[in-house]
């Protein structure tokens, strides 16, 4: 448990995989976490971190930013379109980019500001319909969609189902992503990191394993 110990169990990963030292990025992630140890977690160097609401992440971050350099926030929970321009003031990278319209609003709010986050296209690989992201069979059509308007694609994502062995979701994923050409894999949380960098996972997204539970349900 702890921030020193996943860096460690990361790092092992890497080198068991025959990955490059510092290859794989850890998304601290600290939705519903007390600010004590979010605040913790920066004192001891970390400044990568994954909110899932764009609404908790501006009451949180903009305070943190005035006391802590090089912070690189992620935006790794669903967008609605009119909270767009604001996530693009306030997230590094997005990893939830999953449907048409979105990534319309992205484009045309880049284009306006001149600078548009790193976008990671989510893929509902369990095909679960309570979860967001486009399914399997479509994603070569909208990855090619959302090159076509400009976006800055950098990967893939998933959120593999809760009863199933989720090596298998990694792999579909990263198969996806070389068809495609695309380097980035956002996939791995406290309880499958390791097999996710096995996989080829460039980003894990790692919250409760470093904070501890959280207290309140997420929504
Ligand atoms: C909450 C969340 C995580 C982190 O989950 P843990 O099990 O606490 O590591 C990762 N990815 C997404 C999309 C999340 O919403």
């Amino acid at each position: 448990m702890g921030l020193n110990d996943i860096r460690e169990r990361i790092g092992k990963a890497e080198a068991k995989a025959g990955r490059d030292p510092g290859s794989v990025t850890l998304i601290a992630v600290s939705k519903v976490q007390p600010l004590a140890r979010v605040e913790a977690v920066l004192e001891q160097g970390h400044r990568c971190f994954g909110e899932n609401k764009v609404q908790e992440a501006a009451g949180k971050w903009p305070g943190f930013r005035e006391r802590f350099d090089g912070i690189d926030l992620h935006l790794i929970g669903p967008l609605q379109t009119n909270k767009a321009r604001q996530a693009l003031g306030l997230f590094q990278a997005i990893h939830s980019v999953d449907r048409p319209k979105l990534a319309k609003t992205l484009a045309r709010l880049a284009q306006e500001e001149g600078q548009c986050p790193d976008l990671f296209i989510q893929v509902n690989t369990g095909e679960e319909p309570q979860k967001a992201g486009v399914l399997p069979a479509d994603a070569d059509a909208f990855v090619a969609e959302c090159q076509g308007m400009d976006l800055p694609v950098r990967g893939l994502m998933c959120i593999p189902p809760l009863d199933e062995e989720p090596s298998l979701h990694f792999a579909l994923l990263a198969k996806i992503a070389v068809r495609n050409g695309l380097d980035g894999l956002s996939m791995g949380m406290s309880s499958d990191f390791e097999s996710a960098i096995a996989l080829g996972a460039t980003h894990v997204r790692v919250g409760s394993a470093i904070f501890g539970e959280r207290a309140a349900p997420e929504g």
